[in-house]
């Protein structure tokens, strides 16, 4: 192949579904890659030497390696070498935030486009379970040692990977009733479609680790008696606690919680649904979501799909200090969800019954950056507005939710409510273990699975094996 692929061939992203179709279903939009336009793509690699994608990745996938084996299509290799390095390579190729990680760090960004690296990722494991081919673990010599996982998330996933490969006897404990964490309740289906994560959950299966699902620890099953069954514990609980703005008017009930929203809409759609979260339905409503994370951007695209009647993000801060990802910025724009930026809302106004009626608002300018370099708003004087509104959804991110039996274990949180771990990812009880967002507080899912995988590494050592 050519040495010039790069400009030869510039860079191509999957065909994305219509427009018009987005705006119905909640299916993913992005299509896969077929065969030969994924060689074209991965062949653009320019093989750099210091391949600053693999630093830049959280799990240091080995990408330009993996890029080489499919144009070679040596797809079955391709998906060996990804397994080793995280255990949710097809989920991760499609909802990480690339533009901020691997492609961020691609040195074809001077101009030329990155390669692109997160839909490849998915296409290597897609094609490969698709000709047959199945992660291969075995012979494993069990270790004599077993396990509980907390959490089917992201970071237990990570944490479970590496017990079982390592011979360990693992199960894995969820309060929900379908493995996945936010993978299956929170993120919906228009990012990640609910039956990939149904395959992966699985293949983890058939690789030996075992779920326990719908059981709550704490509640259904003590830590005490995790810690009497089993020889090491992983807590991977998430973080759960939404955050709030203190603003007048939060209270009213047209004023919704982004994840209740979700969890419940995902819920319905996989006709699970639960009887302490009500399904929302806002065809028709005039919506407003305040935030401008990954989350916001979720709600703004479920309501499109509900049918809402106007969809408005209204973020503090400019486009460019967005915390969430850009592509899904751009895929929301798409979609017909209007922002409105520099906004700080200041009261949620309702009618006498209760019932939203507006979001007041104050414009925004960005003052100097502090020490971290980060730009906090400033109000500008006398830009006071009114946003008509039938619902108001407040995503402005999570808090640690740390259980009430912490304590009673000897299990340290810090002044944020997160728990403590030292670099072994070891809690103050040394039995206990933990990662993911409970450690770092609300992040990414590859941080989750790089921790919970690196957890199982602290685990093992722990236990002599
Ligand atoms: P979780 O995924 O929260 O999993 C924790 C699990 O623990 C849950 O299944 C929970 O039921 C279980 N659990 C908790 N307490 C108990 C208990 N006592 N007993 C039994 N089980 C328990 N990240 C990205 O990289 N890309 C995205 O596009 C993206 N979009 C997001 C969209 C939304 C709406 C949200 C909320 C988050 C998003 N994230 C995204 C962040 C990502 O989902 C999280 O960082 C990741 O899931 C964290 O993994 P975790 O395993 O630590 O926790
Ligand atoms: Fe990029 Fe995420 Fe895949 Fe790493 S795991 S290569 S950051 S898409």
């Amino acid at each position: 192949m050519s040495h010039f692929a790069f400009i030869e061939d510039p860079r191509q992203d999957p065909k994305k579904l219509d427009v018009e179709e987005r705006r119905e279903v909640f299916k993913e939009i992005y299509k896969s890659f077929d065969l030969d336009s994924a060689k074209l793509q991965a062949d653009r690699c320019l093989h750099c030497g210091n391949p600053y994608c693999e630093w830049k990745c959280p799990v240091h996938n080995y990408i330009p390696n993996w890029l080489q084996l499919i144009v070679e299509n040596r797809i079955e290799e391709a998906a060996e070498l990804s397994h080793q390095t995280n255990t949710l390579p097809e989920i991760c190729g499609r909802i990480c935030p690339q533009d901020r990680l691997c492609e961020g760090a691609c040195t074809l960004n001077d101009g030329y486009g990155a390669v692109t690296i997160g839909n490849l990722e998915k296409f290597i494991s897609e094609e490969a379970l698709a000709r047959g081919w199945r992660p291969e673990i075995g012979p494993i010599s069990p270790n004599g040692k077993k396990v509980a996982v907390v959490g089917a998330g992201p970071a237990g996933l990570g944490c479970a990977d590496i017990l079982n490969r390592a011979g360990t006897e693992v199960t894995v404990f969820d309060r929900y009733p379908a493995v996945g964490g936010l993978l299956t309740f929170g993120i919906p289906p228009f990012k990640l479609e609910k039956e990939v994560i149904a395959r992966r959950a699985d293949l983890l299966q058939e690789m030996g680790i075992q779920f326990q699902l719908g059981t709550e620890i704490g509640k259904d099953i003590s830590l005490g008696q995790l810690l009497n069954d089993y020889d090491a514990v992983f807590l991977g609980m998430g973080t759960y606690t939404a955050k709030t703005g203190h603003l007048p008017g939060e209270q009213l009930p047209g004023v919704i919680k982004a994840l209740s929203y979700l969890i419940a809409n995902t819920r319905h759609l996989m006709q699970l649904p639960d009887p302490t979260l009500p399904y929302l339905n806002l065809s028709g409503k005039k919506v407003v979501v305040l935030g401008g994370g990954d989350t916001a951007m979720d709600c703004v695209r479920t309501a499109i799909r509900q049918g809402a009647s106007s969809v408005i993000c209204a973020y503090r801060r400019d486009e460019e200090n967005m915390p969430g990802s850009r592509r899904e910025v751009a895929n929301a724009r798409e979609e017909g969800v209007k922002f409105l930026f520099n906004r700080q809302p200041v009261e949620i106004i309702g009618d006498e019954q209760g019932s939203v009626q507006a979001v007041r608002m104050v414009e925004t300018r960005l003052g100097e950056p502090d020490a971290k370099g980060r730009r906090h708003p400033e109000l500008v004087p006398g830009s006071e507005q009114v946003l008509d509104a039938d619902v108001v959804i407040i995503a402005f991110g999570f808090d640690p939710s740390p259980a009430p039996w912490f304590g009673e274990h000897g299990i340290e949180i810090d002044e944020r409510g997160r728990i403590r771990t030292n670099a072994r990812f070891q809690t103050s009880n040394p039995q206990i273990f933990a990662g993911g967002d409970m450690r770092r507080g609300s992040d990414l899912v590859v941080t989750a699975v790089d921790e919970g995988r690196k957890a199982a590494e602290g685990i093992l050592d722990h236990l002599g094996v």
